[in-house]
């Protein structure tokens, strides 16, 4: 296959492998297995390994990664995700990884959030090859593909790849935790539509308890979410829905009628799991500013 062709193939797979990604939060290994695209199946992830090295392509399409899995791989604040080189030699495996940096192919990480599910972060970009450290440097987003010195970014690159490490890995693996937890439904009002759910934090993120945790985050509709956040909508520690006085009064639409004032004094669904449950004391704090702003 040409370098342009590749090109163009990866793109289409990974556009393709985003649309699963935006209506469940996760994807399968039986769906990287057999990747169907335009009647033709590929193979995005390998039987046995963590690398996938297609025969037909110049380079790797997919590493895998887990944040407890036996690489080193890391994503420390402030650097780049590090990517050990598979055991063995320097080349090996690593040979077509090493491709995909020569060539800049954008290529897809896999986070394995549990045996056979995946959040699939992509495009990423080989931006270093450390043949002392034994590892490649991985830049999740283009935007990063700018930085001099890969390896020892400065002050104000940190920060920046911080930022993006929040918005294309932390954030996806979150709402993949959330989603799972709450079988892809509004905890509010059980729309089942995964392209039209969110991650709520309960505590925002810039907090301290703001933590990236399911036990802190609530599975919600766009709409809910944003009703969530703008104080509209509140739950008790006891799980009820509450509604804004604001909205209870008026009687404008169909959604205020039934997406709302029909809720009110409701339980939200929970998580069939006790410890991906909200956790109490951080909903109570919630819910104080929630009446704070009625
Ligand atoms: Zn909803």
């Amino acid at each position: 296959m040409s370098i342009g062709a590749e090109k163009i193939l990866r793109g289409q797979i990974i556009e393709h492998l985003k649309g699963i990604v935006s209506a469940s939060g996760t994807v399968t290994r039986e769906q990287l297995w057999d990747f169907d695209l335009d009647g033709t199946t590929h193979r995005l992830i390998d039987r046995s390994r963590g690398i996938r090295n297609p025969r037909d392509m110049q380079a790797t399409l997919s590493i895998m990664s887990a944040p407890d899995g036996p690489y080193t791989d890391q994503d420390l604040d402030g650097s780049l995700f590090a990517y050990a080189y598979r055991e063995g030699t320097v080349d090996g495996d690593n040979a077509k990884l090493r491709r995909a940096y020569e060539l800049e192919l954008p290529i897809i990480l896999l986070r394995r959030l549990s045996p056979g599910v995946y959040v699939p972060i992509c495009p990423v970009y080989v931006v270093e090859d450390d043949t002392e450290k034994r590892q490649f440097l991985i830049a999740l987003d283009a935007d990063l593909l700018n930085i001099a010195q890969p390896s020892s970014p400065t002050p104000l690159e940190r920060k920046y790849v911080s930022q993006i490490t929040k918005r294309r890995l932390h954030q996806p693996e979150f709402r993949a935790r959330v989603l799972l937890a709450y079988k892809s439904r509004c905890a509010v009002c059980r729309l089942d539509h995964g392209r039209l759910l969110d991650a709520a934090h309960i505590i925002p993120d810039p907090d301290e308890d703001g933590t990236p945790t399911v036990d802190n985050g609530l599975s919600l509709c766009k709409i809910h979410h944003g009703a969530y956040d703008t104080a509209l909508l509140g739950i008790d520690p006891n799980f009820r829905i509450h509604i804004s006085p604001q909205l209870l009064g008026s009687n404008e639409s169909p959604v205020i009628e039934y997406g709302f004032q029909q809720l009110n004094g409701g339980e939200i669904a929970l998580p069939t799991r006790t410890a991906d449950r909200p956790d109490t004391d951080r909903l109570s704090v919630r819910f104080e500013r929630f009446q704070e702003a009625c």
